[in-house]
């Protein structure tokens, strides 16, 4: 019998802060594609490109690597509620993974800011689900004071075990590939991936399995940029609603990630986004949300600008499925929405109209 996957506590305990004999929240994340995409490095000008594809976690998105580690430590704590801030993934899987573990969950979310899919999975997993006059970050202002001063655990990535969690895909990364990429590039918004895979990296390096980092470029969206202001800004604009932060939780970890990695941080546009989002489910048959195009669309944006040497091996992390955020797809380019065309059930008016030959 094929042996199954066991979650990333299971798979990887002994290099995770967690006891051997803590209960195991699992649904089973992590171990997922590594998808390679040479139509990505024709694109780059560079020598190989995959997509490690966190869209194929159980919610949805990477958040799920931490939130095992998260809700398991809460459990082992004694937690019966736990509660976190979200433009919409976090909540998805916190709601998850309570309703696994049998407790109960909270999710704030900003007024007006989350995409459908993202909201029906909160209420599919019964979370208890307040809408915040504010945005995102006033949002984990307040999750955070209910923490410390009431009986609720937070789940969000300023919890350690979050990121503990989440370094389990730079694992991953070396384990399919057997080294590590010149370059690992992702979108960024609290900025806790982008430091959890230079945690994961670094622990690799110490490790003796790999000699260099790779160098992490992380995207931001033009409109919720503060790592490239240089500092936080007041209210972040983008399509990006996953990256739509303004204060980086993670501000520290990123800088220093950034650094140590001899890495960069840029932007790019929602047009540059949504070009990307299209491209990557056009050509390369990966539907993502259009926050995880964000990585890919940096990277043509240093392409064009002859910043990745022809040699480059590089992986590109895509962060949250495309079912999650289908509006975007449903339009064309022009911003028009695509309908399925009207045809009869004659096999040769079809065949006309979709232009096919008929076999001799
Ligand atoms: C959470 C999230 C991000 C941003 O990750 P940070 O750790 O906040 O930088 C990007 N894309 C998707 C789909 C997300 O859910």
């Amino acid at each position: 019998m094929a042996k199954q996957w066991r979650g990333v506590i299971a798979e990887y305990i002994d290099r995770l802060d967690i006891d051997r004999s803590a209960p195991v929240i699992t649904l089973g994340e992590g171990g997922t594609p590594l998808v390679h995409a040479p139509v990505l490095a024709k694109l780059f000008g560079v020598n190989e490109v995959w997509l490690k594809v966190e869209g194929m976690n159980p919610t949805g998105s990477f958040k799920d690597r931490g939130m095992t580690m998260a809700v398991s430590k809460a459990i082992a704590h004694g937690a019966r509620a736990v509660i976190c801030a979200s433009t919409g993934n976090t909540s998805a899987s916190a709601a998850a993974y309570a309703a696994k573990a049998g407790i109960k969950s909270v999710v704030l979310i900003p007024e007006g800011k989350i995409t459908l899919g993202k909201l029906a999975q909160a209420i599919a997993h019964k979370a208890h689900i307040l809408q915040v006059q504010g945005n995102f970050d006033d949002c984990l202002v307040l999750a955070r004071d209910l923490s410390e001063n009431y009986a609720v655990h937070l789940v969000n990535s300023v919890n350690p075990d979050r990121l503990e969690g989440q370094k389990t895909a730079s694992f991953e990364v070396f384990d399919n590939l057997g080294f590590a990429p010149d370059y690992h590039v992702m979108p960024v918004g609290n900025a806790g991936n982008y430091s959890a895979y230079f945690k994961g990296y670094l622990e690799l390096q110490r490790d003796g399995f790999i000699k260099d980092l790779p160098k992490q470029l992380g995207f931001q969206a033009e409109g919720a940029a503060p790592f490239i202001a240089g500092h936080p800004i007041a209210n972040p604009e983008t399509i990006a609603t996953a990256i739509r932060i303004g204060n980086p939780a993670s501000w520290d970890l990123a800088m220093k990630a950034k650094e140590v990695s001899g890495g960069e941080f840029d932007t790019v546009t929602d047009a540059e986004i949504l070009w990307m989002h299209r491209y990557l489910s056009n050509e390369v048959g990966v539907f993502v949300e259009p926050s995880s195009a964000t990585g890919a669309a940096g990277l043509l944006k240093f392409a064009k600008l002859g910043k990745l040497p022809a040699s480059a091996k590089i992986v590109i992390t895509v962060t949250g499925h495309g079912l999650k955020d289908v509006g975007w797809a449903l339009k064309d380019e022009h911003g028009e929405e695509v309908k399925p065309t009207s045809c009869s059930k004659n096999a040769a008016e079809v065949a006309e109209l979709l232009g096919l030959e008929r076999n001799t």
